[in-house]
Order: structure tokens, then sequence, then C-alpha cells
């Protein structure tokens, strides 16, 4: 645990032991061409960090947002005429929605947001200021002076031969707003610029102090390493390849910008149980403002991180939630308490945290109903879950008494006499397993089958023929809810 209560896993404690006293500069750069989901990245990054500052190490964490990379694609639910502006930077581009300054904004605003909701302690830097107030004015012109060099090492590790006129700086054409390599024709270091030609043949400058272009991205991942001092970057396992972005970035960062290559990790995918692997030019996303709304920040950081990060892990929302919300519960030290059941009574007392807290007392569950506010939390968490991701199965609403009664006609005359015993049996102060031990006794003594014994019971109370374990759901209601729906 570090000061803000966030665990630092065991394999964020072994990378830091590698990476040396520091100080350290932790950098994590997404580019906000579309919704981004990749939180496993900033998480890796930020476990890494923490696990440096418990070792007393001074830290820097960086979240590079790469708002000056050109649009490449245009990300799904994005109108068609976008298209119009592939080649520009994402931060000279509208807002499709019109909602923020840039199309860059519109991405990288909500996860600003959900990362300060999860108090995460990082700086948010946008590449198109950096560059624009001069940060990589220096190493711009080192990459530009040793264009040859560059070149050669993008061929050798790419196998892919590269145009002539290649450059490793991409100069914004003043007239169409596209950043594109193939038109340097001079470097004119006095002025920090490059003489270009734009497709219509037009000369022009681009002062590269200025942001009036950038690298391109492998040269700019190792010029941006020296540019920030980065110390750590962890990486996807698409970029760690063989010919990937990371060899050519550290041959260039050693043999041409002479600075050591940052500590790695390589992490591997978050698949999403029966979609496949997050992306989100497939529109396979999970939003971390989404997730938030059920469950708290440090339960996100468990479910994508899992237990090693260097393992792919699916993500399941569904079905197999409330048992990895049990799992992190008890984990954490919470009191026991079913998060099927905290579903179930936040779909039946709607906000009414006092009646939920009876409900839980009554069902067995007092422990985690002394905290009100806790409780208040948990409740919100367990009622978003059922609304957005729960199966229909677990979706439940306490049937009225007009409901009930019509419910009911589907009821076989044993179905019903039973009904009505139970409802003489239960009294006020029975708990969860009492109230069981009479639905279950009472069945076997007339006999009945415990099935068709449950499915009337489910019936009357909630119109299904299954639903959560009955006893403690019961025993939360109060005797006349019950009583009025069992008198069939
Ligand atoms: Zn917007």
């Amino acid at each position: 645990m570090n000061e803000t209560g966030i665990r630092i896993p065991v394999w964020a404690e072994r990378v830091a032991e590698t990476l040396g006293e520091g100080p350290h500069v932790v950098v994590t750069g997404i580019s906000p061409s579309g919704n981004i989901h990749n939180l496993r990245e900033v998480l890796v990054a930020e476990a890494v960090a923490n696990a440096l500052r418990a070792r007393g190490a001074e830290v820097r964490f960086i979240f590079h947002a790469d708002t000056i990379d050109p649009l490449r694609k245009i990300a799904p639910s994005i109108p068609e005429h976008f298209e119009e502006y592939i080649g520009q930077s994402l931060s000279r581009i509208p807002d499709p929605e019109g909602c923020h300054a840039s199309y860059a904004e519109h991405f990288l605003v909500p996860f600003e947001e959900a990362l300060a909701q999860m108090e995460m302690d990082i700086e948010v830097l946008r590449s198109h200021e950096l560059y624009e107030s001069g940060a990589y004015t220096g190493v711009t012109r080192e990459a530009i002076e040793h264009t040859g060099e560059l070149r050669g090492i993008l061929q050798e590790v790419s196998g892919r031969r590269m145009p002539e006129n290649w450059s490793p700086f991409l100069p914004r054409a003043e007239g169409s707003g596209k950043l594109t390599g193939n038109w340097v024709m001079s470097h004119i270091p006095a002025r920090s610029s490059v003489l270009y030609m734009d497709e219509n043949g037009r000369e022009d400058l681009a002062d590269y102090s200025k942001g009036e272009g950038k690298l391109g991205w492998r040269v700019e991942l190792a010029a941006r390493w020296k540019a920030l001092g980065a110390t750590f970057e962890p990486f996807g396992k698409d970029h760690t390849s063989r010919g990937g972005s990371t060899e050519t970035a550290d041959r260039m960062a050693s043999e041409v910008f002479h600075y050591p290559v940052p500590g790695r990790y390589e992490y591997e995918w978050n698949y999403i149980k029966g979609k496949g692997a997050m992306s989100s030019s497939k529109g396979i996303v999970l939003l971390p403002k989404d997730l938030l709304r059920i469950m708290p920040p440090d339960a996100l950081r468990r479910m994508f991180l899992g237990r090693d990060p260097s393992r792919a892990i699916e993500l399941d929302l569904e079905g197999g939630f409330p048992r990895f919300m049990d799992e992190y519960r008890a984990e954490i030290g919470e009191p026991y308490v079913p998060f099927t059941h905290l579903v179930t009574v936040a779909q039946t007392v709607g906000e009414d945290t006092d009646t939920a807290a009876e409900m839980l007392r009554r069902g067995g569950y007092g422990e985690a109903a002394r905290d009100t506010d806790k409780l208040a939390r948990d409740l919100r968490y367990a009622r978003n879950w059922a609304e957005e991701w729960a199966p229909e199965s677990m979706r439940l609403g306490l049937l009225d008494q007009a409901e009930s009664q019509e419910a009911a006609a589907g009821l076989d005359d044993e179905q019903r006499e039973y009904l009505r015993e139970v409802s003489r049996k239960l009294q006020a102060k029975m708990d969860g397993e009492a109230v069981q031990d009479v639905l279950y006794s009472s069945a076997i003594e007339r006999g009945l089958k415990p099935k068709r014994a449950f499915a009337a019971v489910y019936t009357v109370l909630l119109g299904k023929t299954s639903g959560p374990k009955a006893g403690p759901f019961i025993a939360g209601l109060t005797l006349d809810q019950v009583r009025e729906r069992f008198s069939v």
C-alpha cells in the first residue's frame, strides 16, 4: 500500500527494483484518435510509479497524449466527411460532436476525468503543446541533423526501403494542414526550420520550434525519451515484437540521441468476454468512466491489471462480475455480503439506504450495513450494474400486489396452499437462514418438490420462476409485504 491506499502489486515492486534510485520519469503515451480505453497501459505505469515512490524515489509520472499525431483512420461513430481531415493533427481537427475544443480533446477529456476520479497522481501533457512550447526543438534538430543514420536504422530494423528523401520531421503543409515527411528539401538550423514543398509544388518554411510539424512516430518515441528524461515506459506487445517500434526506438536512442533506453514492461491485452481484444477501431471498448459507475477505482485497477499484466485476461462485466466483486471485497477485507445480494437489495429498495441496511441486517449481513456511506456507495454500484450489465436473470423488481395476483394465476392449488402455510409460519424477527428453513421444510412436509415450491415463491414476488437466494431476500422484506403476496 502507498499513502493513498492504492495497493502496489508484487510484479510492480520487482520492476521498480531493477530501475535504480532515480529520480524517475515514468511515461505512458496514448493517441486520442478515438475513445481511449487502454487503461491497462496507464495502470501498469501507475503501479510502477507507485512502487518507485514507495522505495523513496522522486517520480514524475507523465501521460503523453499524442494530440499532434495525424488522424489516420476515422473512429466508429464519427461522420464520414471527417475523411477530409485524414493526415491533419488531432489537435487541429474540430470536435465531431462540437462539445470540446478539438477532435483530440473530445476523446482525451473524458479519459482525463476518469483518471482524476481514480485519484491518479499523473501529469497530462499534450504533444502539440510540447512542440509549440519548444520542449522538442533540441531533439528535433538533432534528428534532422542525423537523418541518414535514422533512416539507416529504420531500414535495417523494418527491412523496408525508405524513400531517398525520407525525413524524420513531418512539416505541416500551410495549405492543407497535412503532415508528411516526403516534401522536406533542406534544413535551416538558424531559423529552426525546414524548407518543404507542398502538394501543389509551393515552397514554404516550417518552424519546428513552434510546432509547425512533428517527428515521425518511431523517431519521436526515442526523441521524447530524451526530451522528457524518461526512465520507464510500458509497451503493449504490438510495439515490442521484432522489427516493431521499440526495437527501432531503442537503437535510435542509443546510437543517435545518446540516451539510455528507459526501463520497460511488456503488457498483454485485455479481452472482453464474448467480444475479443479491446480495440477502438473495431468499437470493442470499455470506457473507464462507465466502469467507475459499477466499481470503486481500486477494483478497476485490480480488474484491468489482473495478477500479472504480462498475461492476457478476459474481462467479464456480465455474468462473472459478481464473483469478481466478491473476491475483491474479500481481498481488501470488506464485510461479507455476496454482490448478488447487494444487487437484489439495491433493486428492491431503490435509493433508500436505511431500508437497505435493515434488509441486510435481517438477511444476516449486518456487518456490511454498519457504515452507511459505504453501503450507499456499494448499493449504487450494484444498482448501476443491474441496470447496465446484469444478465436478464438477475434483473429484479418486487411485484406490486396487483401484479403479484396476476402472476399467481399460473400456480396450482398445491403451490397456493404452500404459500399460505409459509405465510402463517413466517415471523417478523426471522433472519435469512430461518426463513430459508421454513421455505424448505414446509415444502418437504407437504411432499411438494422444492423446485416447484420455490418457483411459487419467486412467481408471486418477482414474476419469475427463479431468483436470488430466497431466505435472505424474504427476510429483508417486511412481513406485510410478504403476506400480501403470499395470500393467494
Ligand atoms: Zn466533444
